[in-house]
């Protein structure tokens, strides 16, 4: 393998995998270093919202299905962790598994990580009952019961998804208020026929039948009182990190962490992109992280051309 990359692309979800597809297309022979934690969309189940599958698709499949898209086109994946990364004469280093390669250009696509609860049944339930995003998994919920914990925003438009479909919602947040901006407080408040708050309360354990979850024990930060509440769903809203560590100090971040960018995916140093839910607080689908993967793919290709038309190749 060549030390010198027109692209490195750091990171192993559906941003990265999109932005490999178009560049090895584009005849850049992108090195992809995918790290050693599943992405997002390997931790669910049936993804009904991506176009193109009108049965759905398995999150692990897409991902997969996509990296072995751009691998048949050229893109080079090593499965290693990147643990430095600097500017450098022509170019930028990316240190993963203890070898440095050069990149003409960098897309980072380190995604964001949704926080945990870090409760007993929590992992054991995901994608059966206990779910990061109800944009995507809120459909599988119609008439039934959920629950949604947090305060955010994030909280609040969860609970305004389910509100379509399930049956009730009940947010539980540890706090007396929402830290939620007041104009979707009032929004999700007002819908007092399916959603209810139950304030100061911690949830302590999601309970289920082997199967699926039918529960979540929580307990009452003020009175200390514990309760059950029955659901068939828990949506955690409590706020995603992004994986921006490496980047502090290079790269602009915003006062989230998330990697800032303009709308051609460029960030403040020229020649590095980037994509999907690193730099993307908001949106977090699928689909528009390929979509993302796609923008920096072309821009880094725009990039390379400029570079050979300036003699600096
Ligand atoms: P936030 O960090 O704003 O909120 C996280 C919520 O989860 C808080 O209420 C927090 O409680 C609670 N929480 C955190 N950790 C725990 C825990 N261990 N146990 C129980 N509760 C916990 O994250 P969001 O994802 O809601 O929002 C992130 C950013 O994105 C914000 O700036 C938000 O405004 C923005 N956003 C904007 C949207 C929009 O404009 N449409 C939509 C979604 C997000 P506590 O309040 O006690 O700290």
């Amino acid at each position: 393998m060549s030390d010198v990359f027109d692209v490195i692309i750091i990171g192993g979800g559906i941003a990265s995998h999109t932005a490999a597809l178009y560049t090895a297309r584009a005849s850049l022979s992108p090195l992809v270093i995918s790290g050693l934690e599943p992405d997002q969309l390997s931790l669910t189940t049936l993804v009904e919202n991506f176009p193109g599958f009108p049965e759905g698709i398995l999150g692990p499949q897409l991902v997969d299905n996509a990296k072995k898209q751009a691998k048949k086109f050229g893109a080079t994946y090593l499965t290693e962790v990147v643990t430095a990364f600097a500017k450098a004469d022509n170019g930028f280093d990316v240190t993963a598994g203890g070898k440095t390669y050069r990149g003409r250009s960098v897309i980072v696509a380190t995604g964001a990580s949704a926080r945990w609860l870090g409760v007993p049944g929590e992992t054991q339930y995901i994608g059966r009952g206990v779910s990061t995003c109800a944009t995507c998994d809120a459909a599988f919920y119609r008439n039934k019961t959920t629950v949604v914990i947090g305060g955010g925003d994030s909280a609040m438009e969860e609970a305004m998804a389910l509100y379509k479909v399930a049956t009730s919602i009940t947010i539980i947040h540890r706090k007396n208020e929402f830290r939620a901006s007041k104009i979707m407080q009032d929004r999700v408040l007002a819908l007092t026929d399916k959603i209810k708050v139950i304030w100061d309360s911690e949830v302590t354990e999601v309970i289920g039948n082997g199967t699926v979850v039918t529960g979540v024990k929580i307990k009452n930060v003020v009175t200390g009182a514990e309760s059950e509440v029955p659901t068939d769903g828990v949506f955690l809203a409590i706020g995603h990190t992004a994986n921006t560590k490496l980047f502090t100090g290079t790269l602009d971040l915003d006062e989230h962490g998330y990697i800032i960018t303009n709308k051609r995916s460029q960030t403040n140093i020229s020649g590095v992109y980037a994509a999907g839910d690193v730099a993307d607080p908001i949106f977090r689908q699928a689909i528009t992280s390929a979509g993302s993967g796609c923008q920096a793919a072309i821009e880094a290709e725009r990039y390379i051309e400029h570079l050979k038309a300036e003699g600096k190749y």
